[in-house]
């Protein structure tokens, strides 16, 4: 997505997207003579990575070919946060004679009013990321596509730029789905599906993962017939089996149709309709939809950027390679977020572009590995997760005893009618250290954070019981767990004691 005739439609909120995001009247600056840092990609990591290094007074480039912010705010985290909202609203809407509310008639989805509403905010939500808001902080700031001419040197827009030290930031781009037929039938992709404005009224969702799993939600409940086509026997494979039922069964309450571990053979244009042909368990089949969104995989943005030249090693599929210090074949070039990590979620391109910079720029020994990693699928509810999973452990030898509480069992989410999920953690056996977490929950992803920080700061489920929580809250279902495992320590025998000593004590 190199030109901005793809962000679409030109309303007066794309315009402003488009004059912070990517001025046309943009003059890329006379470079330096040198550069402390040169930053490749203003995605979420080069931006974080080039506003740190100028904020500490480093001579610091940055680089985009496209769009400022990158995938995070132009099409993906905050395009879809905002019509998954919308999407929420018409769901509840649909259930609100259970609180108590009618809605005569029933309630309606403007399409064109809901991504009016994204337009709007992603223009809002760009004045943070935009071009005019990085000179003034002091980066110098050149569009162009980036390209090595040696180990320590760049060239952009015809200019030729020295560094001292780089950082790789160029993020990916999705997988186009090798289907035969499916390119000349036509397909969306992130790049495009934020761009619609018209409602698809059948929707074709290829990819279970999260990215595909919250866009069918989300359309399903904005009015569209959404089938999901997934390559496993469940949505969402990779994450915590009872979390990914959860989801499962609430994508089929919406409405959602799953074709799940089929073969997906080839698609034809017919009276222009898209027609899937599948083979499921030996039996053929069609599937005839208005679109298709390919929402599984993402490949790394390497082409172009002339590596070789710089004696940066890198995979086509995985991306640049990097040790635990972010530091490619090259030891004066970094590479940071999407690009090279398995991990691809915007708090890690912020994390990591932190340790970048430390690494970088004053010789600090921040390493990959050490870091705690959370993330949330923004389904409904949501999973959120962090550390090892139960299966992982076993897998690795690690003896774990976890413990869980429903949010059935838990006051708010009854008196929220959000009852369905459940916080599990898992701890090393015979101790109190959490290992890894799962919460399902409308605002998991709120809640993920609590145990995060536990597990970064060593603090063991014996003092997150101590934590004192508002009630009623749905977070005090963390507490719970950890109340739970403190009634575990309570053997017969200590109990016993407690119990003639209490009685001793009346006299
Ligand atoms: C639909 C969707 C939803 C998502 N939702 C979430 C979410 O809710 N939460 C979350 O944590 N993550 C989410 N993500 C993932 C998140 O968007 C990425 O992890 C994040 O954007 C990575 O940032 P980055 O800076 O590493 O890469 P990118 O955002 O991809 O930025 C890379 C930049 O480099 C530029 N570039 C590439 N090559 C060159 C070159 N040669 N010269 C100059 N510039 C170049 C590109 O134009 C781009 O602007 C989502 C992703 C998608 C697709």
């Amino acid at each position: 997505m190199n030109d901005l005739r793809d962000v679409f439609p030109r309303d007066r909120y794309n315009d402003i997207l488009i004059s912070n995001v990517h001025p046309p009247d943009w003059d890329n600056p006379e470079p330096a003579r040198c550069y402390n840092l040169m930053v490749i990609g203003a995605g979420t990591t080069g931006l974080v990575t080039a506003a740190g290094a100028a904020g500490l007074g480093a001579k610091v480039a940055l680089i985009e070919r496209h769009l400022f912010g990158g995938d995070c705010l132009n099409v993906g985290c905050v395009p879809s946060k905002c019509i998954i909202r919308s999407s929420r609203i018409s769901a509840d809407l649909r259930h609100a004679n259970l609180f108590g509310i009618r809605v005569p008639g029933g309630a309606e989805v403007d399409f064109p009013a809901v991504m009016e509403r994204m337009r709007r905010l992603r223009a809002r939500i760009s004045e943070h990321d935009s071009a005019r808001r990085f000179k003034e902080l002091g980066v110098d700031v050149f569009l162009g596509e980036g390209r090595f001419s040696g180990s320590d040197s760049l060239e952009v827009a015809g200019k030729s730029l020295r560094f001292k030290k780089a950082v790789i930031a160029t993020g990916t781009r999705p997988v186009y789905p090798a289907i035969e037929g499916i390119a000349e039938a036509g397909f969306l992709t992130n790049e495009t599906v934020f761009s619609l404005t018209e409602r698809p009224r059948r929707l074709a969702v290829i990819g279970g993962g999260p990215i595909g799993c919250e866009l069918a939600q989300a359309f399903r409940r904005l009015g569209s017939e959404v089938t999901l086509f997934h390559n496993a026997s469940h949505i969402l494979n990779r994450e915590d089996a009872d979390a990914a039922e959860m989801i499962q069964q609430s994508f089929l309450r919406d409405g959602i149709r799953l074709v799940l571990n089929c073969e997906t053979k080839r698609v034809e244009t017919k009276n222009g309709e898209k027609v899937i042909h599948i083979t499921c368990g030996g039996k053929a089949d069609t599937v005839v939809v208005d679109e298709i969104l390919a929402g599984a995989g993402r490949t790394p943005n390497v082409e172009g950027l002339n590596l070789e030249r710089a004696g940066v090693q890198y995979d086509k599929k995985q991306g640049v390679k990097v040790n635990d210090r972010l530091q490619t074949s090259n030891p004066a070039i970094y590479a940071a977020g999407d690009i090279c990590l398995g991990y691809k979620f915007t708090h890690m391109a912020d994390a990591t572009a932190r340790i970048v910079i430390q690494n970088a720029l004053f010789g600090g020994r921040k390493r990959l590995s050490t870091l705690t990693v959370p993330w949330c699928t923004y389904t409904d509810p949501e999973i959120a997760h962090v550390g090892i999973y139960e299966q992982d452990a076993g897998e690795k030898g690690i003896e774990v005893e976890t413990y869980i509480r429903p949010f059935g069992e838990v006051d708010r989410a009854v008196i929220d009618g959000e009852e369905e999920g459940f916080v599990k953690v898992h701890v090393k056996k015979g101790t109190d250290r959490i290992l890894g977490a799962t919460i399902v929950a409308r605002h998991a992803g709120e809640m993920i954070s609590e145990v995060t920080l536990a597990i970064s700061g060593n603090l063991g489920l014996r003092v997150l019981s101590n934590v004192i929580h508002p009630y009623p809250t749905q977070a005090e279902a963390i507490k719970q767990v950890a109340d739970a495992y403190n009634r575990t320590r309570l053997s017969p025998f200590i109990k016993g004691l407690f119990t003639r000593w209490l009685a001793w004590k009346r006299g």
